[in-house]
């Protein structure tokens, strides 16, 4: 028995070290990484823009305190604020952290202006939100909470992409809608067209705060910098982590000025914001946040996405989703799923389920175009294996 509780069901690899897109154990396996620390290294494996801004910051200071000024996050945050459309910035260690923090802006926000009885959150079905009890309580997957309750009270769900349910089930009580723009972990769904845009106007009929969770979505992600920036729409509170840090563990939430409700003495955290987490986020979005490193990332996911759905055209009832290098195939079947995913990672890719019936790719950003047709070769292979063996005259 060994001494870490297990929280994930482990895949059997043992990374001990990484270059761009691949992973490699002691052993001399390598492995093409397309899961990418769950849409975490932006910038893949040991990249020398973050690890040299790490290692540099580590010389100097690694930690002082939120006690204290710290021109780095000042920087870092006003990188952010100047590639959106914020004004201010709170920084963390997490996603659920995150979100934590945008419940509690929106909350406060709402028992500012109208008093404490406007203070439900709403939130959509199979969206994850993160672990930690605010975050787990917006979270509407039932079996992540089902042995934690008593939840956090005034949360709300409805179904994703259902704007008539969100209309009823929303009113003058309503401080927040908490949606991810594409949903991760419930399997890459792409919100509906006009949804998020009609959530926007429902938050301003009923000012409440439309806040966005692009801890998935976010730091280039999609093809964008923030997904909402390709949808036309700008919410008023946005979080973001993952790959905000290429690995580095990193929380933020992005405010517009009325939003940031936060303060001395209602929030903080002691690591958040430290110099050295900060040298990471500044490494990320000095490569990130550029047009033609982002238009890269719309054309690899192009080519990504059309080759899939060539191949979806030859699965019955098979359907590809997403946007950017966060892809989802989704078989409509939990064993041809895992039968897929099996073969990958047999072969050395590493992709994962999501959703059940969903394999998820989230390389590093900076994946090649040539290890991008190398996935869908081995991706390929593993569908026409598993349906030979589904149905044994299918040719794919
Ligand atoms: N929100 C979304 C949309 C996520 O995908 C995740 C993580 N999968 C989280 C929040 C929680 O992030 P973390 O694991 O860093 O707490």
């Amino acid at each position: 028995m060994q001494a870490v509780m297990e929280t994930y069901k482990r895949l059997g690899i043992s990374p001990t070290g990484g270059r761009g897109s691949w992973l490699f154990d002691d052993e001399g396996n390598r492995y093409l990484d397309f899961i990418g620390g769950i849409a975490t290294n932006s910038l893949g494996h040991g990249h020398p823009a973050l690890v040299g801004a790490i290692k540099d910051q580590a010389d100097r200071l690694i930690h002082c305190s939120n006690l204290y000024e710290i021109p780095i996050q000042a920087e870092a945050a006003a990188q952010l604020t100047q590639a959106t459309d914020f004004d201010r910035v709170f920084f963390c260690n997490s996603g659920t952290e995150s979100v934590e923090a945008a419940i509690k802006l929106a909350r406060k926000h709402a028992h500012d202006h109208h008093g404490p009885e406007k203070h439900e959150v709403l939130t959509f079905s199979k969206s994850f939100h993160g672990r930690t009890y605010g975050a787990l309580s917006a979270t509407a997957q039932p079996s992540l909470k089902a042995a934690f309750g008593p939840m956090l009270p005034g949360m709300v769900h409805a179904p994703y992409g259902d704007l008539e349910a969100a209309e009823k089930l929303s009113g003058p009580q309503t401080a927040a809608i908490l949606v991810e723009p594409i949903q991760g972990e419930g399997g890459v769904n792409v919100a509906p067209e006009g949804f998020l845009q009609g959530l926007r106007d429902l938050c301003d009929r009923l000012d409440a705060v439309l806040i966005f969770d692009e801890v998935q979505t976010g730091a280039g992600r999609t093809g964008h910098l923030y997904a909402y920036q390709g949808v036309g729409l700008v919410p008023d509170v946005l979080t973001s982590a993952k790959g905000l840090g290429g690995g580095f563990p990193v929380g933020a939430v992005l405010a517009k000025e009325e939003f940031a409700a936060l303060g001395p003495g209602n929030h903080g955290s002691t690591f958040g914001g430290n110099p050295l987490a900060m040298a990471a986020i500044k490494a990320v979005l000095g490569v990130v946040n550029d047009e033609d490193f982002l238009a890269e990332v719309r054309f690899k996911g192009r080519i990504l996405k059309n080759a899939l759905e060539t191949l979806a055209d030859r699965v019955p009832g098979a359907e590809v989703r997403g946007e950017g290098l966060l892809i989802g195939f989704d078989f409509g079947d939990p064993d041809l799923a895992r039968s897929v995913f099996e073969h990958c990672l047999e072969e050395g890719v590493l992709v994962n389920l999501v959703g059940g019936t969903t394999i998820r790719m989230a390389p590093p950003l900076t994946v090649t175009r040539t290890e991008v047709r190398a996935m869908l070769d081995t991706f390929r292979g593993g569908v026409r294996a598993a349906m030979s063996a589904a149905v044994p005259e299918a040719a794919v």
